[in-house]
């Protein structure tokens, strides 16, 4: 999961002429992170560069290797937490200039920069069965490959044929979905600087439009009900723990018996729809959803005996992707938990039976 090649501060100016001329009309300075970020935290990004084509993309690789400029590939930013500091390491956003799609009977070819929602419609137009699972989830299907992202225990690796990257030269590279190594929202990809340009896959073929979009609705209702719409937020923030699962239930449900649904701090809230979603009531930081991130992974592991890994990634100022609750850790770990974020005053469901 870390992207990082080079700790020191980078200074874009000093090549921002020829990243011009490689990216013509894809070079963005001084961004406002928390107007990309879903959760609207995040200082400002000095130059983010959104490459319009392979090629393009292939040269600025190329460039950024042979100058060890650190970089961080952007995707629409739905599974990102960016530093109240902002981001100092060059930003190379991978989105919509890259949303070509073919269907051919079952098989499917994709750019990587499609809207995984538009994704999924085109498979059930196309009486494709298998991805109404990810129906719902707003990003790129590059960052849905990379997070192995899905729903309904389900993953888009299960229905991957081959991915192809740009790599740190580059150059092209193709990955069979064995060499992808899809475990449960883990990747390989997570653990390479490379690109994801474009994937194939095989789905089922039912021509059942009708009965795919039903299904499609259903699972849209289902996410409509559970999941806070209103308030900026990352989706779920800590992954399922199995042995956790077997033992006491899913996340939300574990944090909701801990008595924490609701906790606020600063502007950052847990969710009192669900509370594996952290909101952002309005002036939220990173800092403050890092410390409740914390909290509530201290909580349940006093009160259950595990460990609930971060879904949510964050981004350094210098450019590295951690999971959130690394980050948390060394921010706030040791300090003792409960004193500074205010609990709810009526915490839901706090009679967990087999919590001790
Ligand atoms: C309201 C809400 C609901 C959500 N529900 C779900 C859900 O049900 N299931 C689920 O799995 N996720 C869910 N998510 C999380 C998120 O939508 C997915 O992880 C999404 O697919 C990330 O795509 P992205 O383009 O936003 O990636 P980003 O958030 O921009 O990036 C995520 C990671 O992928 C890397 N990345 C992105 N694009 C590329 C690329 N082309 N090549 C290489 N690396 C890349 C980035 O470097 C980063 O490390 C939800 C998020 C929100 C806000």
């Amino acid at each position: 999961m870390d992207q990082q090649r080079k700790p020191e501060i980078f200074d874009y100016r000093s090549v921002l002429g020829d990243l011009r001329a490689l990216s013509p009309n894809g070079v963005f300075t001084n961004i406002d992170l928390a107007g990309l970020s879903r959760w609207r935290v995040g200082g400002r990004a000095d130059c983010v560069v959104a490459p319009r084509s392979l090629t393009e993309i292939r040269e600025l690789m190329g460039y950024i290797h042979r100058h060890g400029i650190p970089y961080v590939v952007l995707g629409s930013s739905s599974n990102l937490m960016f530093a109240d500091q902002g981001l100092r390491a060059l930003g190379v956003h991978f989105g919509a200039g890259f949303a070509d799609m073919r269907i051919s009977g079952s098989s499917v070819w994709s750019q990587s920069g499609v809207w995984v929602p538009e994704f999924a419609r085109r498979l059930a137009r196309s009486g494709l069965e298998g991805g109404e699972h990810i129906c719902g989830i707003p990003g790129t299907l590059g960052g849905l490959i990379y997070m192995n992202g899905g729903s309904q225990r389900k993953g888009i690796g299960d229905n991957i044929v081959e991915v192809t990257t740009v790599t740190p030269t580059g150059s092209l590279r193709r990955y069979d979905r064995k060499a992808c190594d899809f475990r449960y929202r883990r990747s390989c990809f997570q653990s390479s600087p490379e690109i994801i340009v474009e994937a194939r896959f095989e789905f089922t073929y039912t021509g059942q439009v009708g009965a795919i979009r039903r299904s499609m609705l259903e699972i849209l209702g289902q996410r409509r009900r559970k999941f806070p719409r209103k308030l900026p937020n990352c989706g779920s923030v800590f992954v399922s723990n199995p042995a956790m699962y077997e033992d006491y239930g899913p996340p939300g449900a574990v944090i909701e018996q801990c008595g924490l649904k609701g906790l606020r701090r600063g502007g950052a809230q847990v969710s009192s729809l669900h509370a594996n979603f952290i909101v952002n009531t309005g002036n939220a930081t990173a800092s403050d959803l890092l410390y409740l991130i914390e909290k509530i992974r201290t909580t349940v592991r006093h009160r259950t005996g595990y460990d609930m890994p971060s879904e949510v990634l964050y981004v350094t100022p210098e450019g590295r992707i951690v999971q959130a609750h690394e980050q948390a850790r060394q921010m706030f770990g040791g300090s003792p938990p409960g004193d500074e974020a205010q609990p709810h005053p009526d915490p839901v469901g706090t009679g967990m039976p087999r919590l001790v």
